[in-house]
Formats: C-alpha cells, structure tokens, sequence
C-alpha cells in the first residue's frame, strides 16, 4: 500500500480519537500520527489501524490505541522526565510515549518485558525510529520495578496487576505519576492513577479496562 494512503489510514484513526475525546494534547496527536502502528503488530495497515487490541503473539495483546491514549493524556508528560513502563510487548505503547516526549524535548524511558523474544522483536522495530528521548528495554519480572534506575517521575504498567504495587510506589519521585489496571483477567478491572504526594499515595479510578494478567517469573511463555 502507498505510503499516503497509510497516512490516510492513521489520520482517520488519529480524528476519530480526538474527536471521542481520547487524544487531547498537540503532543499525544503528533506521536500517533507519527508511529506506524502496522509495523509493530505486524499486520496490513487495513487492519492495524483499527481502534482494536491486537495479538502480538505469546497469549499477549497490544492495546487498542484509545486506551494507548488514555495512557498518554493521564500521564501528564513534561520534557525531561524519567520514565519506566512494565511490559514492553510489542513497542508500539513505548514508541508512541517516547514520539510525544520527544515534541515536548525529548526525556529518558526504561521498559522491562518478562519475554526475551518480545522483548528482541520491540528492540529490533524500535531500531528504526530515532528518538531524542533515550529509551532503554531491561529484560526481567517488572513486579519489582527498576530499583537500579529509580526514582521515576512516571511508571506506567501495560498488563493487569490482582495486587496493590508496593514495589512501584516506593520508585516513584515526589509528584510522580502511576498508572496501572488492576483486577483479574476476564473480570471487570479499572485504570488506576496513583500520585505520590508528601502525604503518601492518592489514588483515583480513571475508567474501566481489560488487560492481560502481569506474569511472574517462570510463567513468561503460559498461554493465556
Ligand atoms: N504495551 C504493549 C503491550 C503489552 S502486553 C504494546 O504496546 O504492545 C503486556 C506485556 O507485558 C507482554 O509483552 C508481556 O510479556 C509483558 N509482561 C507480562 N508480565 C510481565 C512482567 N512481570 N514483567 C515485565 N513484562 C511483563
């Protein structure tokens, strides 16, 4: 397919997201008419530009973009912040992150995936774009967090926690922002915002959401 007709794809999709109210800021619209969406879940642009979570392989999702972009908006993102994701998957969610960071001048992002060959495939895609933000993919069990890289100004988590993230709380700078979904897969589960104040932990219910379980050492390759 012609490059402007893929274009046109991604812009239908990019309007349709602004117009739900999913896309609010210059930054967040930029990066999804930027990142091609196809090449990360390695489908037609036909079908890559749906508004639909897609099968990245290994029992594994990569979100639909609306909720990409609840991410992206909720995050509250500034030039220069330090951020880490759990769940690398596919990298489109970390491309798109690190293409709006860069409008806004660029900053500094880690991602862990529990899945060496996921975790290859993002790396090598990922390859092909040249971010000012510098990105950084750790292989490990992201429960834990990033300990030798905190604190963090953001933590965002792509994969459905059952219990509350200590670990992250505790990696999080002052002011810092933590988005993950919480509940069990297949059941109701909602997008949690924790803020870190002076006080402690403010928590608050974004929306409703489903996501594929976070897993745990040992269980990277169990299909779902
Ligand atoms: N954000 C991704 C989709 C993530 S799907 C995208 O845009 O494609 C959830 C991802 O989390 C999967 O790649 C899965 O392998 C990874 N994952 C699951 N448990 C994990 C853990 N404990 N630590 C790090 N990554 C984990």
């Amino acid at each position: 397919m012609p490059n402007e007709k893929v274009y046109d794809l991604r812009l239908k999709m990019v309007k349709k997201l602004v117009e739900n109210g999913y896309i609010m800021s210059k930054h967040v619209e930029h990066a999804f008419l930027t990142i091609e969406r196809e090449k990360f879940v390695n489908l037609a642009p036909e079908h890559a530009y749906k508004d639909v979570p897609l099968p990245i392989g290994y029992g594994q999702t990569s979100s639909a973009p609306h909720m990409v972009a609840i991410y992206l908006e909720q995050l509250e993102l500034q030039s220069g912040l330090k951020i880490l994701e759990i769940g690398t998957g596919s990298g489109y969610h970390l491309a798109v992150t690190a293409c709006a960071l860069d409008y806004l001048s660029g900053g500094e992002i880690h991602s862990i995936e529990i899945n060496p060959f996921l975790l290859e495939r993002a790396k090598r895609i990922l390859s092909s774009y040249n971010f000012k933000t510098k990105i950084s993919i750790h292989l490990g069990d992201g429960f834990y967090g990033l300990k030798e890289e905190a604190p963090f100004d953001r933590i965002y988590v792509t994969a459905a926690l059952v219990e509350k993230p200590k670990m992250l709380y505790e990696q999080l700078k002052i002011g810092g922002i933590l988005l993950y979904p919480y509940g069990i897969q297949g059941e109701p589960q909602l997008l949690i915002k924790a803020k870190r104040t002076q006080e402690g932990i403010k928590e608050n219910e974004v929306i409703e959401c489903s996501f594929v379980q976070l897993r745990r050492a040992g269980e990277e390759f169990r299909p779902s």
